[in-house]
């Protein structure tokens, strides 16, 4: 892993990858599986920050390939909407968008990208935790089917999933926070074995097609970015420029969850914090605020500088937790 220095080390004023907006666009793109909490609320003001400060568009989409919780959209949108954050154009829904999907994977296996894989997750477990397996790679089992195995796997009915033929191991993308960062490219997965397009394939097609050159997300998604840009490239369409930030965590040093007190809008709305008030809070987590003091989004846009932007985790303390 590579990182290198922190952002306003050895990049000066001249570094346009801060300001080059003009027609771009960040986004925040959440998956609606429950409600969001306050990191999810944190990265989204970060997100907005970033886009709104570089005079890009803001952009919503909803991951809802999988994960759909009744409802869940709704409430996202409306504790985003509460916190001030502004939007522009429709919301997109990845699951009205399967025939772009769907095209990208028939590009890449027209040009010979792409394999059937048969592996059940517990086949692929047991792969990779063999003693010479790299960490969090597909260890390419399927890649070497002959036909006369690949024939008698279809003819055992299960359904295959369709991976990227990799033709590199690793991949390097830049990032605002960590630098240049290189990781590892497997041969992922484009489409799951119940025809679902993949993540990694999904944003990538839809982040060139809403013409998002700006992501700015959780550094869960770090080790993912080598993946999307590979794939970005492979594809013939653009690389955006990355800031992956450090996730909320509870007192234990654990990524925050619904366990760990009022961790949403609604939580605290009961404890008797306003949404200004949660705004605060994230407000003063970013250094951008004192503690208690009021805030709002146009106030945090003109004091908001990226290089000043706390590297550590942030972490969340229930106020009334025993
Ligand atoms: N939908 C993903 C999530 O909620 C985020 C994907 C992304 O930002 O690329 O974790």
């Amino acid at each position: 892993m590579s990182h290198s220095a922190p952002p306003g080390d050895g990049r000066g004023a001249g570094d346009d990858r801060y300001d080059n907006g003009r027609s771009g666009a960040g986004r925040f793109a959440p998956s609606p599986s429950g409600d969001l909490h306050l990191g999810n609320l944190r990265t989204a003001v970060v997100a907005w920050l970033f886009a709104r400060s570089t005079g890009r568009r803001f952009l919503l989409r909803v991951e809802d390939l999988d994960r759909v919780r009744s409802g869940a959209e709704q409430s996202q949108l409306g504790d985003l909407a509460a916190i001030g954050l502004d939007w522009d154009g429709e919301v997109v829904h990845q699951s009205r968008r399967l025939r772009l999907y769907d095209a990208a994977v028939a590009r890449l296996t027209r040009a010979g990208l792409t394999y059937e894989c048969y592996c059940t997750r517990r086949e692929i477990q047991e792969a990779t935790s063999a003693p010479h397996a790299p960490a969090g790679a597909y260890p390419g089992t399927c890649r070497h089917l002959s036909a006369d195995e690949r024939e008698a796997k279809r003819a055992a009915g299960r359904p295959p999933a369709v991976r990227l033929r990799s033709g590199e191991p690793f991949y390097t993308i830049h990032d605002l926070l960590h630098g240049d960062f290189t990781g590892i490219v497997d041969d992922l997965v484009l489409r799951r074995n119940d025809g679902t397009p993949a993540y990694n394939l999904a944003v990538v097609v839809d982040d060139d097609a809403q013409g998002i050159d700006q992501v700015v997300r959780g550094d869960d998604l770090l080790t993912s970015a080598p993946r999307q840009a590979y794939l970005a490239a492979l594809l013939g369409l653009s690389v955006p420029v990355y800031a992956h930030i450090p996730l909320a965590l509870n007192a234990d040093g654990k990524r925050l969850a619904k366990r760990d007190g009022a961790v949403t809008l609604a939580d605290q709305a009961a404890r008797g914090h306003t949404p200004a008030d949660v705004l605060g809070t994230i407000a003063a987590s970013l250094k951008l605020a004192d503690p208690g003091e009021p805030v709002s989004l146009p106030l945090l846009l003109d004091r908001w500088n990226p290089k000043r932007f706390p590297h550590e985790p942030w972490i969340f303390r229930d106020d009334a937790a025993p």
